[in-house]
């Protein structure tokens, strides 16, 4: 009975101008989200307005990134409190790029997702292997790891929130994915370390999305998986008509 949630990660991508024809050409397919699902996207700070004003009703506003502390002298950086009043229901938190790229530690991610939550939205947290760490065999162990550390400052009462995205790090952008029961195994692990956490009320309400080169060829079989609650999607959902598809698909 967990709702299915289709997000679009744009990452850096998109101008003010593009992402106004993408919201209006959506909304021409509207129908394509009137099921029982939930949609999202997550633009770039900059395209977050205009999305505001232009995305059809049922797909809902998502940023990339976060900063924990509420306000002061961090230049460059967003507040959770920001984000809620531009109209913002999920931010991203810990990408593999952010991990990667901006050197984000799981400490760093824990009080992020915090702040999130604070703030009334929901986080998406990634969590994922490398390919160096899955060909070890320590899948379990990092998707674990990053699960724990995330989750750590969060309340029992409130884990069952937050939205958790599976994303093999080897698996992004690079049109390679696990089969659909590896990734429901994976995503079955997570689940038991939510439990184990947070207790069964929250592993039983928390969604678990799957992301890395998905497709709307390839999204059905990774959804239709028990544990699976939806996707996380780069790429794929950059183009309007992709992103109705894979409404329609999940
Ligand atoms: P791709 O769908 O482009 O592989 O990216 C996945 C991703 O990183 C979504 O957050």
């Amino acid at each position: 009975t967990r709702r299915q949630l289709l997000a679009g990660n744009w990452k850096m991508n998109k101008t003010v101008a593009e992402a106004r024809a993408f919201a209006e050409a959506i909304g021409r397919q509207a129908d394509a989200f009137a099921g029982e699902a939930d949609f999202a996207v997550c633009p770039p700070f900059t395209a977050l307005h205009v999305l505001r004003v232009t995305l059809p009703a049922r797909v809902a506003l998502g940023a990339q990134n976060v900063y924990f502390e509420p306000k002061g002298a961090f230049t460059g950086e967003v507040s959770a409190e920001m984000l809620a009043e531009a109209g913002v229901r999920y931010v991203i938190v810990g990408h593999s790029e952010r991990r990667h790229l901006f050197g984000e530690t799981d400490a760093l991610v824990g009080k992020k997702v915090e702040a999130v939550l604070g703030a009334g939205m929901t986080p998406i947290l990634c969590v994922g292997e490398d390919l160096r760490e899955r060909q070890l065999g320590h899948t379990e162990r990092v998707v674990e790891r990053q699960t724990k550390a995330a989750l750590a400052g969060v309340d029992a009462g409130r884990a069952g929130e937050v939205v958790i995205a599976y994303e093999p790090v080897w698996a992004i952008g690079s049109g390679q994915t696990p089969a659909p029961e590896d990734a429901q195994r994976v995503v079955a692990h997570i689940r038991r370390v939510v439990e184990q956490e947070k207790g069964k009320e929250a592993a039983g309400r928390v969604r678990i999305l799957y992301g890395g080169s998905v497709t709307a060829d390839n999204i059905a079989g990774f959804t239709a998986q028990p544990d699976i609650d939806g996707a996380l999607v780069g790429g794929a959902s950059l183009q309007p008509d992709g992103f109705v598809r894979m409404a329609k698909a999940i």
